[in-house]
Parts: structure tokens; sequence; C-alpha cells
């Protein structure tokens, strides 16, 4: 792996999943090919969905299954000593159920949770472009209303310590009609207030959308907030786990970051993309 032109000092990808729930390679070939592409750090961060009505779902983690999913990744965050294992989550938010998340979640050594909307009500936004298709105009709005909202309300339960994918309706180039732009404010006004970290998400890359998440225009606001960020793969299997890192790189610096972040045990610590504003 290349990374031309940059001498990163944080080489760390914080979002990705593994057979635990719907990736495709286990923790130990996410590891092997993290080490392959020169990462100092892999977070580890499975599907959480624990819906209000107890509904399963084939892509997350079996909630019963949390404490072996825990072990699994402590136990490999002992063993690998030239590469930093993190333990993560990404966490689906139903608002409902944020009581028994916090319960559940909360005791346990997590190194960060990632607070992510895959829901409006009951319909999927990013499962595929057909149920989009099949909205009304008027519905879509609907949709991406409904969506802003509870990314704010997501951040306002400070809960999380990273929004995941900040526009992840317009995956299938599905987008409203009407100027939601004060809406998309709001919710990075929110993710500010409750001081918690974005991240550019690279896999909208490889998506009919074709450009990361979020797009460059909230990323700019994101840094005119302030908002602490990271770069992640979203990798479902071990040959993405540093996929278009170099691209989003560009990208934070084009948005005017000159530092990332790192997570450990839910603090958070800042890092310079560039040893030599270290001392500036
Ligand atoms: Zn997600
Ligand atoms: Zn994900």
């Amino acid at each position: 792996m290349e990374f031309s032109g940059h001498t990163l000092v944080t080489r760390t990808s914080y979002h990705n999943h593994t057979t635990w729930s719907d990736g495709a390679s286990t923790v130990a070939e996410m590891i092997d090919a993290a080490r392959k592409a020169g990462m100092e750090e892999l977070g580890i961060s499975d599907h959480f969905a624990l819906a209000p009505d107890h509904r399963r779902f084939s892509w997350a983690l079996p909630p019963e299954s949390l404490d072996a999913y825990i072990a699994e990744v402590q136990k490999a965050k002992a063993a690998a000593k030239d590469l930093k294992i993190l333990l993560g989550l990404e966490v689906d938010y139903f608002p409902e159920s944020m009581d028994s998340i916090r319960q559940r979640l909360t005791p346990r050594p997590f190194d960060y949770l990632i607070g992510s909307v895959h829901f409006v009500d009951d319909f999927a936004i990013d499962l595929n472009a057909q149920p989009w298709e099949s909205l009304s105009r008027a519905e879509r709005n609907r949709m991406w209303r409904g969506y802003w909202q509870l990314v704010r309300d997501m951040a306002a339960t400070r809960f999380f310590d990273i929004a995941g994918h900040f526009d992840l309706p317009k995956k299938f180039k599905f987008f409203p009609s009407l100027d939601l732009t004060d809406d998309a404010m709001a919710a990075l006004d929110a993710i500010a207030a409750a001081d918690m970290a974005m991240e550019i998400n690279c896999s909208g890359w490889d998506k009919p959308v074709e450009e990361a998440y979020p797009a460059l225009m909230y990323l700019r606001e994101a840094n005119r907030r302030k908002i602490p960020l990271v770069i992640n793969s979203d990798a479902h299997s071990a040959g993405q786990v540093a996929n278009h890192f170099e691209r989003a790189l560009r990208m934070a610096e084009e948005a005017g970051y000159t530092e990332l972040v790192r997570f450990e045990r839910r603090r958070r610590f800042a890092c310079p993309i560039h040893p030599e504003s270290r001392n500036e």
C-alpha cells in the first residue's frame, strides 16, 4: 500500500465489519490485511442493532453474542504487538431502545462507539435502491427530513463517540427535491454540541453516488464547527481495510483539517495529519 506524498502520523481505521456481523472476513483476516496495508490502528466495529420490536437482522451481531465478540477482539488486542487493535461497535440508533442500549454497552470495555442511522421509521435507507425507486417525491423528501432529525436526536443522546456516514441517504442518488441544507446544518450543530467526532467514510466512493460520506461541503462545515475527524473505510472484507485512505486524507485537508483523532477506552486524542505541524 502506497501513501505517496504524505508522511502520515495517524493511520487508523475504526469502522470495519467482520463475520461477526455482515463482513466477509474474520477478525484475524482483517488484522492481517491492516498490518499489510501499513495501518497503525485497526478498530473492529461490527453492527449492533437493538430494534424496539426485537426484530433480528441478518446483517447485525446477534445481541446475545456481544460478549463473545468482545472477547475475541480483546484477545486479538492483547496478541497484536505491532498493530494496535481497538474494540468498537457500529450501533444503530433506535430512539426507543436507548435505555437498553446504554445499559448493555456502558459497562463494557469499548474504545469507541459509532452511532449510525440506517432506518427512518421502518424504511431501510441503505439496503438497496429498490425501496427508494418506489417512493414518491414527497416521500423521498420526508425520508431525508426524517433522517436529518434522527441524526440530531442521535447526537443529542450524547452517548456515541463518532457519527457514522453523515449523509448516508444519498447512497443510491435519490436526493430531496427541496433544499434541506438547514436540516443538515442542524445535524452538524447537534454533533458539535455533543462533542462527537465524525468520519470520512470512504465506502461511498464505491457506491452509486461515488462520493465519500459526507460530501465535501458538509466536511467543510464540520471543520468550521471544529468537529473532530477520523478516516474510515467501512470495510466489509479484508481487502477494503485501507480503501481510499489517501484520497480521504486529501479531502480532509481540502476541508481545512490539520488533525485527526484517535480513541482509547472512549477517550479522544488529537493527532496532526503531518508530523511537521506538530510544533506549530
Ligand atoms: Zn452503517
Ligand atoms: Zn458500517
